[in-house]
């Protein structure tokens, strides 16, 4: 089954309830978001209210709750320990933020390696596992994303995820999470997809796949930006991301639209989700977002 949403917001007020309508007025079967802002830490009680009414209304609308997804703050960095007040903060942080997935019946939780910055990436690969291996958790699968190669990004190669998952302790709660903008950036050729997925397995394993966020790249191959370009408007391009997305081969697995607002304003999931279920490409979607009422 085609399990395609977008990342959505998550406030105060409506939590899980509000997060859901975000997605169901997109079109969208499954969806993934932050359990507060991304870029800080603060977070509000999980009021179980408003999570019961969410789940109620899935089961109605036929949404598989198993595959939605949160995704862990990007400041927390759990590659670092250079600073070890800071590395047990992230430590701390993933441990709430577990409970928090927990209290919401979250089972994916997706999470940024982390930058080494300067300790060097065998460091940084140790302290991730250890981190990961510290917290207590019996049901949420952590999925290490992987990235652009920004800096000291760890994760930016395959064969340092797999060094992450090789040291973590319980194998049954780790898995992956592709970005196709990242792994472009990264300098994968993506280029025959089904390529790819054969190298993927022959690392870590196609059964390690959790999650999938299909983005466009603002730049080239190898270009180590991280920024997310519009459904087929970037370097990536439309018909192969298309073909990510209906892969056979990663069937089941959430798909997940974190390309960047039209204007900064205008969510462009709705039009992204149903151009991706026509499977051509229209080139004046940007407008007709900017456009909308
Ligand atoms: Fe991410
Ligand atoms: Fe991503
Ligand atoms: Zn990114």
């Amino acid at each position: 089954m085609l399990l395609l949403g977008s990342h959505v917001g998550f406030n105060k007020n409506d939590q899980l309830l509000g997060s859901l309508n975000e997605a169901l007025s997109y079109g969208a079967n499954t969806f993934m978001f932050y359990t507060g802002a991304p870029q800080n830490t603060r977070r509000y009680p999980i009021e179980d209210g408003l999570t019961l009414e969410a789940m109620k209304i899935m089961k109605e609308e036929g949404i598989d709750y198993s595959k939605v997804v949160v995704h862990a703050p990007y400041i927390v960095n759990l590659a670092n320990d250079g600073d070890p007040e800071k590395y047990q903060f992230s430590v701390n942080f993933l441990q709430e933020e577990i409970e928090r997935c927990k209290l919401l019946g979250i089972t994916k939780l997706v999470l940024h390696p982390g930058s080494h910055v300067g300790l060097g990436m065998d460091r940084a690969i140790s302290n991730i596992a250890n981190a990961i291996n510290m917290i207590s958790n019996d049901s949420v699968v952590i999925l290490l994303e992987t990235m652009a190669g920004k800096g000291t990004e760890v994760g930016s190669k395959l064969e340092e995820i797999k060094q992450i998952i090789d040291l973590v302790d319980n194998k049954d709660l780790i898995g992956v999470c592709l970005d196709t903008c990242h792994l472009s950036d990264a300098g994968y050729d993506l280029s025959d997809f089904n390529k790819f997925l054969d190298l993927f397995d022959s690392i870590i394993g196609l059964n390690k796949i959790g999650c999938v966020h299909v983005n466009d790249s603002k730049n080239e191959n190898g270009a180590h930006k991280d920024r997310h370009e519009n459904f087929g408007y970037g370097h990536v391009g439309f018909d192969l991301l298309v073909s990510v997305i209906y892969n056979e081969r990663l069937e089941n697995i959430p798909k997940i639209l974190e390309t960047p607002y039209v204007d900064r304003e205008y969510p462009p999931y709705k039009y992204e989700i149903e151009m991706i279920k026509n499977k051509k490409f229209d080139e004046n979607l940007i407008d007709k977002i900017r456009n909308q009422k």
